[in-house]
């Protein structure tokens, strides 16, 4: 019987208001990856569910989780935690299903530690001024919050080339593309193709 493929885990980052979540749901109109949902203590947004969007829960929840090692990386971002469960996310690949984590700067770089063979994607705005436009126009944050927003959508940028790719998102379907050429491109390295041939 053939083995099954391990998948592969890749991280999207990306400012507040990029647009990280319109360019996948784009992806994911062709391709079956497993998205993994973050546990948060942030209150849910207008048409959020959840278990969906994320699990919901409060700061003693949360702790809980970390204390369990449940957790395969956390991080605070503009006042609320932010974690993925680890469990989904080692199901998913151990099914052959690729893993998307959109997560944050802190969190990647943890990710990244643990487990080096991750694939870092950074989805960047064509400007400064445009990602300040799309944080106002979403309208969902306080000023104070956008404000605290945009402080760390700077810090962000600034360590974008601690990523391996780096999309810029003009529009949403060239965004796309270009995340579904990376996934390609993941998939033909040579070391894993090679296996797969000599049956490793
Ligand atoms: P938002 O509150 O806008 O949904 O998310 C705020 C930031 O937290 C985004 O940059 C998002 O990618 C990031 N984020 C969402 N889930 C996680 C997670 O599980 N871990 C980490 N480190 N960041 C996350």
């Amino acid at each position: 019987m053939e083995q099954v493929r391990r998948g592969k885990t890749f991280i999207i980052s990306g400012p507040s208001g990029v647009g990280k979540g319109t360019v996948l749901k784009e992806l994911f109109k062709t391709r079956d990856m497993y998205y993994s949902v973050s546990a948060t203590t942030r209150a849910p947004r207008d048409g959020e569910v959840d278990g969906v969007h994320y699990h919901f829960m409060d700061a003693e929840e949360f702790r809980t989780m970390i204390a369990e090692d449940a957790l395969l990386e956390h991080a605070e971002y503009a006042g609320n935690y932010y974690g993925t469960p680890k469990r989904y996310v080692d199901e998913a690949m151990d099914s052959g299903r690729d893993v998307i984590l959109e997560i944050e700067l802190q969190g990647a770089r943890q990710v990244h530690a643990k487990r080096p063979e991750t694939v870092r994607i950074f989805i960047g705005p064509p400007s400064w001024e445009e990602l300040e436009r799309r944080l106002v126009s979403r309208g969902t944050d306080t000023p104070e919050k956008i404000a605290q927003r945009l402080q760390r959508a700077r810090i962000e940028l600034e360590s974008a080339d601690e990523y391996d790719y780096l999309i810029i998102n003009d529009t949403v379907e060239k965004a796309a593309a270009e995340l579904d050429a990376i996934l390609c491109a993941e998939h033909c390295r040579v070391d894993d193709r090679l296996d797969q041939i000599l049956g490793k």
